[in-house]
């Protein structure tokens, strides 16, 4: 079984999703991280890079985040194109972690923009994580050392909580974290 977690930046749904990683009949798939690392592992995704963004994405090192990510902060189509490149890489890479791991009862698939990619399909269940929106601001901005405005504009690329609560099985209200334990138990208990 596969289960989704999602949550706007901020929301806590890596905080969240590493809450669930104490069980041991399941195994959690970070999406962001393994497309951070497939971009630098990956032959096709580098190829495929290089020929739209010309080979000043990639230096000796890997890949050169300053570089890519001015041209698709600077231009929305751009963005599309690079999403569109890694993801079908990483859900090949999904794919083969959830085979090798079929013996787990479910696995936990952290992914920020779940809905806005449309790998919500792919799942069996969906968890929302949810703040309001202040507090991600003040989180975020203490855990990045961003401005306000600089979160601000990250929010707006993203959906609004409402529109993925309503299309989630679960929803997690990340507020105090003793009480999140709780209801992650709760809904561990209830998948399982
Ligand atoms: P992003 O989309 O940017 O990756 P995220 O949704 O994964 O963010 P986290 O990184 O888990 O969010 O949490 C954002 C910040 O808020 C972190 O510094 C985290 O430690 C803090 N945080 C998360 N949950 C809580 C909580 N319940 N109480 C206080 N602080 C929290």
């Amino acid at each position: 079984m596969l289960v989704g977690i999602t949550g706007g930046i901020g929301s806590g749904k890596t905080t969240v999703a590493n809450l669930f990683s104490q069980f041991e009949n399941i195994e959690v798939y970070h999406a962001d991280d393994e497309a951070k690392k497939l971009m630098n592992t990956s032959e096709t995704i580098r190829e495929r890079i290089i020929e739209e963004f010309s080979d000043e994405a990639y230096l000796e090192e890997g890949l050169n985040r300053p570089f890519l990510a001015k041209i698709v902060f600077e231009q929305k189509e751009k963005l599309k194109i690079l999403n569109n490149i890694v993801h079908p890489e990483v859900y090949k890479h999904l794919n083969e972690f959830v085979n090798f791991h079929n013996d787990k009862e479910y696995i936990l698939y952290e992914n920020a923009i779940l809905f806005e990619n449309g790998s919500h399909k792919i799942c069996d269940k969906i968890i929302s994580v949810s703040v309001p929106q202040d507090i991600r601001v003040e989180r975020v901005m203490k855990r990045d050392g961003v401005s306000k405005k600089a979160v601000l504009s990250r929010i707006k690329n993203q959906w609004l909580d409402i529109k993925k609560t309503i299309q989630s099985h679960y929803l997690i209200v990340n507020m105090d974290l003793e009480l999140v334990k709780e209801e992650v138990l709760k809904i561990h208990n209830k998948l399982t």
